[in-house]
């Protein structure tokens, strides 16, 4: 079925909704975006993503062309208008057309648009079974390049990782910083758990600050689980008990193996099983 998607300002037929190949988002992956998800008709943290994306914007010096609450309503619209119950909404917003030279003040308008649709980032039975992923030596972007916890265009550093990951027949990575301290996964937040200690990388260590991460620390505390944030190295990795990993699209997914080395008993661990039913039932309205 044709979607409808938003762009400029309305609702637009997939066919019609075009932007111009001088648009400096296509260009230079100049812009910003969101992905967010709709569970039960209704669409997931939505105040969180539009505060997300507004941050990443400023920092790129990005002017956002509409108000907080009218993106809320644009982005309500393009779901309904799409009958979408459970699905994936795309929110992209590009610097807008240009030339071809880098200049983004001279661009014309910042260009907004909606998708709605659906997703299945990965088969159900991984999330069973467990997902194993290698390390990348491609490291994540130095906070004085363009700041990790931007959710810019330019995704090209976590893309070689997710690269690498994909030439060693597994479907993630894990990216390290410039220090040698784990960052996250490709598209994803890392959770161990070591002792009955849940344990994360804090943002400053170079991911992008989740917002299923923030549920899902809020979760486990809620369960009596200590959290604890702190830098995390590729050898804390292989000695836990247990490894998840966090984001909009993945959900909670358990890693049973990582560079060769299994986790736990091999299968997705009690506290991983426990948190990723938690987030289902409160991503589903059930109750926080
Ligand atoms: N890190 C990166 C690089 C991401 O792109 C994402 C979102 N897919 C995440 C972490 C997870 O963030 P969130 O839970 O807000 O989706």
């Amino acid at each position: 079925m044709a979607l409808k998607i938003w762009l400029d300002g309305k609702l637009v037929d997939q066919e019609e909704a075009k932007i111009s190949v001088f648009d400096h988002g296509l260009l230079y992956g100049d812009g910003v975006f969101e992905g967010i998800r709709v569970y039960n008709g209704r669409v997931f943290e939505l105040e969180a993503h539009i505060k997300r994306l507004y941050e990443s914007a400023k920092v790129i010096r990005l002017v956002v062309p509409m108000s907080r609450s009218k993106l809320i309503g644009a982005v309500e619209k393009t779901v309904e208008a799409n009958a979408v119950i459970d699905g994936y909404i795309r929110l992209v917003v590009t610097r807008g057309t240009g030339t071809l030279g880098l200049n983004p003040l001279i661009c014309e308008n910042s260009k907004l648009f909606i998708i709605a649709d659906n997703i299945q980032l990965y088969p159900e039975e991984l999330y069973e079974k467990g997902m194993k992923v290698v390390s990348a030596t491609t490291v994540r972007n130095h906070p004085l390049a363009i700041p990790p916890q931007v959710k810019s265009l330019n995704y090209l550093n976590n893309i070689l990782a997710k690269i690498e990951a994909l030439d060693n027949d597994v479907p993630e990575a894990i990216m390290y910083n410039h220090e040698g301290y784990v960052a996250e996964a490709t598209g994803d937040n890392v959770f161990i758990v070591r002792d009955g200690v849940i344990y994360t990388p804090p943002a400053e260590a170079g991911s992008l600050e989740g917002i299923t991460r923030g549920i899902v620390i809020k979760l486990a505390k809620e369960e009596g689980l200590e959290v604890v944030e702190k830098n995390l190295t590729r050898f804390d990795l292989y000695i836990c008990d247990e490894f998840f990993l966090t984001g909009t699209a993945a959900e909670v997914i358990g890693i049973v193996e990582i560079d060769g080395r299994v986790i736990g008993d091999g299968k997705p661990g009690p506290v991983t099983r426990l948190l990723r039913k938690k987030f289902f039932e409160y991503a589903h309205g059930k109750k926080l």
